[in-house]
């Protein structure tokens, strides 16, 4: 843990993002859980990098976590700092990154209400991500509006900090897509560029599949290794992953398309070629799956060790926790407003 605590460092976090370059950051997790293996290898990884050379928001979506669990709102309200210690486990620093919580920026509330003006049902339900969302939440019946709209929520949490890059996992793209029709549309209607389009990164496990290979691991899905899993947990985990189920004897060439294992191995194995002689030998037999496991759980036990442990510390401080969030959120609310206020001015309402 770092010797200064968090809360001193929050405080300079605009001066310092001001001498980083031209690109702007902004990315986020729903606070409906902790967070997981997917999470680290598909966005937050990527995050404790950029904050070193970009200015970078991170947003905790709790509004956005409602839209799918609003008969149960404790979910969302007792997870905002379990996400706020995630981050800090893995290595964002407040004093490099802003980190906001979205209910305590109302100018995105209102953002939203702007721009479902330039949206249709039609287009929103065509979302690839939101449609299989609502088959696998089983909302056909009865889908929440927050929840078919939460995609012009998400463009009003980038365009509220003019993001120009967005750190995100592939079930992400079809949001970017919606922003940056928002951008044009709103652009078109001023006659200028109000807005600024986004662009996507992706990292190389944009799409972290379950152990079982089924799904994208996902906090939903209650199918995750999270990233306080403890010793136990990650060796049931990994015991239970998918491998090739016609790998039925050591001495059997085994396939490693599909075979979680590799799939995590080549996702948090430090070494890559030494993962690619595993894969060669599996591939020509000799190789038990018992190893492949072995080796596995091995690399994510020394992974998760320090996180793990970290993330105790931090959530035994909650109130520097809420700190670092309420002085993010102070940052963030200023920048949004001020967005907030172009838009209002696109559609003559800034009379008063
Ligand atoms: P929920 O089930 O509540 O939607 P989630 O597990 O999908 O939660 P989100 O908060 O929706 O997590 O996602 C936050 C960010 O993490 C997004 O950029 C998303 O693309 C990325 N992400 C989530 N799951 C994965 C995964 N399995 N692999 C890669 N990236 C992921
Ligand atoms: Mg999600």
């Amino acid at each position: 843990m770092n010797d200064q605590p968090f809360t001193n460092q929050a405080t300079n976090q605009a001066t310092k993002q001001s001498t980083k370059t031209a690109e702007i950051i902004l990315t986020g997790d729903r606070a409906t859980g902790p967070l997981h293996l997917g999470h680290y290898v598909g966005s937050l990884k990527q995050r404790v990098d950029l904050q070193n050379h970009h200015q970078q928001t991170i947003l905790v979506a709790d509004m956005q976590g409602l839209t799918d669990n609003a008969h149960n709102p404790t979910k969302v309200s007792s997870n905002i700092l379990n996400v706020v210690a995630d981050y800090l486990a893995v290595g964002i620093n407040p004093a490099k990154t802003t980190i906001c919580l979205q209910s305590q920026l109302p100018a995105l509330a209102e953002l939203t209400m702007y721009y479902s003006n330039l949206v249709t049902i039609a287009r929103l339900e065509r979302n690839p991500t939101v449609k299989s969302e609502i088959q696998s939440k089983g909302f056909e019946r009865s889908i929440p509006a927050g929840f078919l709209t939460y995609p012009i929520s998400q463009a009003a949490d980038i365009t509220g900090f003019h993001a120009t890059l967005v750190p995100v996992g592939d079930d992400q793209l079809p949001m970017l897509e919606q922003t940056n029709e928002i951008v044009r549309k709103l652009n078109s209607l001023a006659g200028k560029k109000i807005l600024k389009e986004c662009r996507p990164l992706l990292s190389n496990a944009s799409r972290l599949p379950s152990t079982d290979g089924k799904n994208k691991m996902s906090k939903t899905m209650g199918n995750t290794i999270n990233l306080g899993a403890s010793e136990k947990e990650i060796r049931e985990a990994v015991k239970s992953m998918y491998t090739d189920p016609n790998h039925l004897r050591i001495e059997d060439p085994g396939s490693v398309d599909g075979n979680v294992v590799f799939t995590y191995l080549d996702a948090f194995h430090p070494e890559a070629a030494y993962v690619e002689e595993l894969k060669a030998h599996y591939q020509r037999g000799g190789l038990g799956d018992g190893t492949t496991k072995k080796i596995l759980e091995e690399c994510l036990q020394e992974m998760l060790r320090p996180i793990r442990q970290k993330r105790t510390e931090f959530l035994s401080d909650k109130a520097q926790l809420i700190e670092i969030l309420s002085k993010g959120s102070e940052i963030s609310r200023e920048k949004t407003q001020q967005v907030l206020v172009d838009v209002k001015e696109v559609f003559g309402l800034n009379i008063l």
